[in-house]
C-alpha cells in the first residue's frame, strides 16, 4: 500500500501513521522526522533546513525532494510506504507522482485527516513527545500519568521546538496556503479520501481502516464510517492499487473528461445547429436588410439626381446669361445702327458730302 497522509500539523497524522505501520508492515516516511534527524545530527542538509524549520516555513523543495528520493529507494519502501508531511505543496505532489511513475509504483491513495483550526491549536500547544521512544502525548486530550515522564519508557517528555504559539500559527497558515492545493490535486485525480480526525483515536483508526480495506478490495466506493466522537470517514472515488488497478483507474479518471467531452461535443453540435438554424433566417434577413438600405439608397440617389437637377436648373439661368450677353451686344449694335443713320441724317441736313479730294490737274 502506497499512501500519502495529508492533514494540518496536529491533525494526528503521526499517530495514525504509526498504527498503519503496525497494520501494513510498511515504513512511515516523515519528512519532518527526517529533517529533525538531520538538524540533530548537524549535517549540511540539517543546517540548511534549520532556519526555515525554526520559522515554521517550508524547507526548500530541492532539499526535501532529494531526501524523499533517497528514502524511497531503500529496501523497506519497496513493499509500500506511508508518506507523512509530504507532499506539502503542489510542486512536491507533482514531483512525487513523477518519481513513483519512474519506479513503477503509483500511489494508492491520499488520505486527508480533517480537523478544525481551533482543535489543531489546542493539540499543538499541548503536544509533548518522549525524547527516548518518540511516544506522543497531549496535556489536554491525552496526558501522561506523570508530568513530563513517558508512560511507556519513563523518558523525558519535551515540547517540540516549533510547537510554540507563534510558530504554530505560522505553520497552520503555511499549511492552509500551500497544502490546500495538494488536497485539490488528489481530489481532482480521484485519489483523495477524507476522514474526520476528531474524537477517539481508535475510532479514527477504525474509520481509516475501513477506507484502506475498501481500497485494498478495489471497491469503487465504501460507505462512510461514523464512529463515536464524530470519527467519520467520507469515502470518495476508489483509488487505484497497483498497475492493474491503475489501468482501471485511468478509464475512471478519463470518464469525467469523456463525459465532459460528450457534453462539450453536444454543446458544440448544438452551438453549430443553432447558428445554422439562425444562419438561414439570418441569410434571408441579410439580403432583406441589404435591400432596405438599397431601397433607401435609391431615394438618396433620387435626391441626388433632384439636387443635380436643381443645381442644373440654377446653372441654366447662368447659361441664359450668354444670350443676355448676346442681347447686350445686339442691343449695342442696334443702338449703333440707330446712331449711324442719325449721323447720316444730320450730315444730309447740313449738306455735307463725302468727297474724295480732287487732284490738281
Ligand atoms: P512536521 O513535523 O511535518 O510538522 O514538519 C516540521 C517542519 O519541517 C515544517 O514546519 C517544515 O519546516 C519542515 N518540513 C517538513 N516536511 C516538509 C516538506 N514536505 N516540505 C518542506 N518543509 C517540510
Amino acid at each position: 500500500m502506497r499512501i500519502v497522509l495529508l492533514g494540518a500539523p496536529g491533525s494526528g497524522k503521526g499517530t495514525q501513521a504509526k498504527q498503519l505501520v503496525d497494520q501494513y508492515h510498511i515504513p512511515q516516511i516523515s519528512t519532518g522526522d527526517l529533517l529533525r534527524a538531520a538538524v540533530a545530527a548537524d549535517t549540511p542538509l540539517g543546517r540548511m533546513a534549520k532556519a526555515a524549520m525554526d520559522a515554521g516555513q517550508l524547507v526548500s523543495d530541492e532539499i526535501v525532494l532529494g531526501m524523499i528520493r533517497e528514502r524511497l529507494a531503500e529496501s523497506d519502501a519497496q513493499r509500500g510506504f506511508i508518506l507523512d508531511g509530504f507532499p506539502r505543496n503542489l510542486s512536491q505532489a507533482e514531483s512525487l507522482d513523477g518519481m513513483l511513475q519512474d519506479l513503477g509504483q503509483p500511489l494508492d491513495l491520499a488520505l486527508l485527516i480533517d480537523v478544525d483550526f481551533d482543535v489543531l491549536m489546542q493539540r499543538l500547544t499541548g503536544r509533548r513527545t518522549c525524547e527516548s521512544c518518540g511516544a506522543v502525548y497531549n496535556v489536554y486530550s491525552n496526558p501522561p500519568k506523570f508530568d513530563d515522564r513517558c508512560d511507556l519508557c519513563g523518558g523525558n517528555l519535551r515540547r517540540r521546538a516549533d510547537d510554540n504559539e507563534e510558530t504554530i500559527g505560522n505553520r497552520l497558515r503555511v499549511y492552509e496556503a500551500q497544502t490546500t492545493p495538494v488536497v485539490d490535486y488528489y481530489r481532482r485525480s480521484g485519489r483523495l479520501r477524507t476522514v474526520q480526525g476528531v474524537g477517539e483515536i481508535s475510532d479514527i483508526q477504525r474509520a481509516i481502516r475501513r477506507i484502506l480495506d475498501a481500497v485494498g478490495r478495489g471497491e469503487a466506493s465504501a460507505p462512510a464510517g461514523a464512529g463515536e466522537g464524530a470519527a467519520a470517514a467520507v469515502v470518495a472515488r476508489r483509488p487505484a492499487g497497483g498497475e492493474e488497478a491503475t489501468a482501471r483507474k485511468k478509464p475512471a479518471a478519463k470518464k469525467k473528461p469523456a463525459a465532459k467531452k460528450k457534453t462539450a461535443a453536444k454543446k458544440k453540435a448544438a452551438a453549430k445547429k443553432k447558428p445554422a438554424a439562425k444562419k438561414k433566417p439570418a441569410a434571408k434577413k441579410k439580403p432583406a436588410a441589404k435591400k432596405k438600405p438599397a431601397a433607401k439608397k435609391k431615394p438618396a440617389a433620387k435626391k441626388k439626381a433632384a439636387a443635380k437637377k436643381k443645381a442644373a436648373a440654377k446653372k441654366k439661368p447662368a447659361a441664359k446669361k450668354k444670350p443676355l450677353a448676346k442681347k447686350k451686344s445686339s442691343a449695342r449694335k442696334k443702338s449703333a445702327a440707330k446712331k449711324a443713320p442719325a449721323r447720316r441724317k444730320t450730315a444730309a441736313k447740313k449738306g455735307v458730302r463725302r468727297r474724295t479730294p480732287r487732284r490738281p490737274k
